[in-house]
């Protein structure tokens, strides 16, 4: 766990964690691959995290459980939020001076299309197994 900052391309949104688990999670599903034309990349942050520069961010609502917010000068995607829990995942590339960077986990592995895949030695939830997953956790 450690202490990061980070800001968008533009400069105009600027981002403080405090605590970021290096352990980044991997997400094939069709939005994430939509939103940012490859899978999503995430470390999770938590909820400590204050962003300045908020007029410049936009959310979108992506599902009925979480948000998705990007700079709206410069398009740089900034966190998916948990409506419930108010805990962040953010893009790993915004903290590219992370130490311990290790991916650890690749969800709706299912999802995933033919046309590319990884040679790290991660666990995998497939939708199915995702979905029994939150069927218990609520
Ligand atoms: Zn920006
Ligand atoms: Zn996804």
């Amino acid at each position: 766990m450690s202490h990061s900052e980070s800001n968008c391309l533009c400069g105009a949104v600027k981002i403080t964690v405090q605590q970021i688990n290096p352990k980044f999670t991997v997400c094939h599903c069709q939005t994430c691959r939509t939103w940012g034309g490859a899978p999503f990349f995430a470390v999770k942050c938590g909820t400590k995290v204050s962003i300045e520069g908020n007029k410049k961010v936009k959310m979108y609502e992506s599902s009925s459980w979480a948000s998705r917010g990007f700079c709206t000068e410069c398009g740089t995607h900034l966190f998916y939020k948990f409506k419930e829990s108010g805990e962040y995942n953010m893009p790993v590339g915004l903290f590219p001076n992370l130490k311990g960077l290790e991916m650890d986990m690749q969800y709706f592995s299912d999802m995933r299309p033919s046309y590319y895949c990884f040679s790290n030695e991660t666990k995998e939830m497939t939708t199915a197994e995702i979905m029994a997953y939150f069927a218990s956790a609520m």
